[in-house]
This record gives C-alpha cells, structure tokens and sequence, in this order.
C-alpha cells in the first residue's frame, strides 16, 4: 500500500490530503482532505497577491490538520506532490514551496501534478468511469477531452473566458463575493424568463466573453437579476452541452464524466444527462465535495505517477502556470 501527501495552491485554496492506495493503485482512499479557500470581498474578484498572502498563513495548519486527520506520520508517506500548474504564479509557488521542503527534510520523492489532470483522475477514481469524454468546467478551465495513445486529447476548449470566470465575473458585477456558482444557480432555478444572449461556438470551441459584456450592461439598465441568471446558465450551459455532444459523437465514447467546480451545478448536470441519454452513453459526475479544487486531486494523481515512477528533482520542480494537460505523457494509463 502506498501512500502520497497532496499540496493543491492553484487559486483561491489552499488544501492539502493524504491518499492511499489499494488494488495496486486502481482504487484509492481518501484518508484526509482538509482546505482553507480565500474569499475576496464583496464585489471583487481573486487577487493572487492577497490570495497567497492567505495561502502562506494557513499552509502550517492545513499541513498538520491534514496529517492528524488521517492519523500519520510525515515519515510514513512514500512522496509528497503539489498542483506545478497551470495557475496563479503567486499561489503555486507557495504549495511548491512547502512541497519541497516536506521533501527535503523528510527525505521523500517531489511528484509534480498537472491539475486539471487532477480534477480528471480523481473524478474517474471516484466515479468508476472507465474510458470517458470528460467536460472540466471550472474557474481555471473550460474543456472537453478524452483519453488517447498516451495523452488527453482536447476536443474543444474556451477561446476565452472560462464558464467559472464567466460565472464568478458576473456575480461580481452583482456584488457577491466569489465563487459566486452556487448564489447565481440558486437565482437562477427562481425565473424562466429567457433573455437573448450571444451564444458564440466556433468549430468545437466556446467563447463566453459575449455573453458576459451583455449580461452586465442588461444588469446595468436595470433588467432583474434573477432572469439573467437563467439565461446566462441556459445559453452557456447549452453551448457547453453542443460542443461534449459533438465530441461524444465524434469519438463514440461510452461514457461522458463531468468534472471541477461547475460540475456542482444541476441544469448543467441535466442538460449533459440529456445529451448522454441520446447517444446509449452512460452519464457520470463528480462527487460535489471533491467537484472544487482540493488536496486529494493531487494526493490521489501523485499517487498514480509515482507508482509510473514520475518525480522531479527539487532544483527543477518549476511551477509552470500555463501548463497545458494535452503536453503531459501520462504514463500511468494505457
Ligand atoms: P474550481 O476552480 O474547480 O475550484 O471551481 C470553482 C468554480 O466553480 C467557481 O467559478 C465557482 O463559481 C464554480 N461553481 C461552484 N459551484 C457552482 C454551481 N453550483 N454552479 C455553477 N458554478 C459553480
Ligand atoms: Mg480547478
């Protein structure tokens, strides 16, 4: 049984967790995941400056809450891996910093983690899913993809916006604090009053940077509130549910998984569901606890890359912020 230590700092959280394996490391347990997440005020967005500030004043807590949580020892884990990127600079280099100095004094493999790769291994842990076309929606990533000779493929990404950054900025023009998912889902679910917003697919791409510019100048002359966020997750939300049906079809995948923090939301569910229920293919979300970034995303992925043998040496273990997932050799799948 191996056991991995997991340090998530992409964004707003800053989490850590303690995974072990069974089965030779299909199947995973969760032994600790314990986070602090960065609330910025009221109306404003993520600082990376402020947020790791916050991340650098609570990684000693999280680190020991974590250990504690899952009743072991630093020296008992066999590696520790971070989230290397894509993410804030500022953020990123403080979960790698505390990743490789658990490392180095303790003496213990440094595994580096994409992390949208992540939030894709720990769904499919979770899930069961075998060979999916997988959506990840959330604040630092909008695309679908699906497994392929050694890589995940990309079958459509946002040009822009990602439907978090589309969500979160739109709440802030409201003045909630982000995330703001959850408040505008819940506006949302009281109007069926559908207003016209520009709903921009480009061969299988997204761009949500329309549907934002006209949603605030509707808010601004004074159209309510709860009808634009009805409209907003309708047309974003079926632009999303188009592109993963012609990626569905195209690669005739069995099984759609969506995945990160927007996966939360329940008329994207539904929609997807729709769209799985037309093709035969089996339709599989996240668990909501683990659907936000978290420590486990990375424990459970170092996991699998250091039983493929994957490390870095300190002196190397860059953070990378623009770090995309179609550019890492997964090595643990086939
Ligand atoms: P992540 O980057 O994976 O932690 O996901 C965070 C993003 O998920 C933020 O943009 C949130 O606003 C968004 N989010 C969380 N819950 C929901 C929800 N119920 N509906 C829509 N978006 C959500
Ligand atoms: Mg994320």
């Amino acid at each position: 049984m191996k056991k991995v230590f997991g340090i998530e700092s992409t964004a707003h959280t800053f989490s850590c967790s303690l995974v072990s394996s069974i089965d030779g490391g299909v199947h995973g347990q969760i032994l600790s995941d314990v986070r602090s997440i960065y609330t910025p005020p009221p109306g404003s967005g993520i600082h990376p400056r402020e947020a790791s500030r916050h991340h650098v004043e609570v990684a000693p807590k999280i680190v020991e809450q974590s250990l504690t949580q899952a009743g072991m020892a630093m020296d008992e884990v066999d590696a520790v891996s971070f989230s290397a990127g894509p993410g804030l600079g500022p953020c990123l280099r403080v979960g790698a910093t505390v990743a490789r100095s658990l490392a180095l004094y303790y003496k213990k493999p440094l595994v580096p983690v994409n992390h949208a790769i992540g939030h894709i291994e720990l769904a499919i842990m979770l899930t069961g899913a075998k060979d999916p076309i997988i959506l990840l929606v959330s604040g630092g990533h909008t695309l679908i993809t699906a497994f392929s000779f050694g890589r995940w493929r990309v079958f459509g990404e946002t040009l822009d916006l990602t439907i978090g950054q589309l969500i979160d900025q739109f709440g802030r023009e409201a003045g909630f604090s982000s995330p703001s998912g959850p408040k505008i889902e819940e506006l949302a679910e009281r109007s069926s009053n559908f207003i016209p917003l520009p709903y921009t697919v480009k061969g299988n791409d997204t761009s949500f940077s329309g549907i934002l510019t006209s949603a605030k100048k509707l808010l601004q002359n004074g159209k309510d509130l709860e009808s634009l966020c009805f409209s907003l997750q309708e047309i974003a939300f079926a632009m999303l549910a188009e592109v993963t049906e012609r990626a569905l079809a195209f690669t005739e995948k069995r099984e759609v998984l969506l995945t990160g923090g927007v996966a939360a939301n329940r008329r994207l569910q539904e929609m997807l569901s729709e769209v799985s229920k037309r093709h035969g293919a089996g339709f599989l979300v996240v668990p909501k606890e683990y659907s936000g970034d978290c420590g486990a995303q990375i424990a459970w992925t170092g996991l699998l890359a250091h039983l493929a043998d994957i490390s870095v040496e300190v002196e190397k273990s860059f953070v990378k912020q623009s770090w995309r997932l179609d550019r890492v050799d997964v090595k643990w799948r086939d």
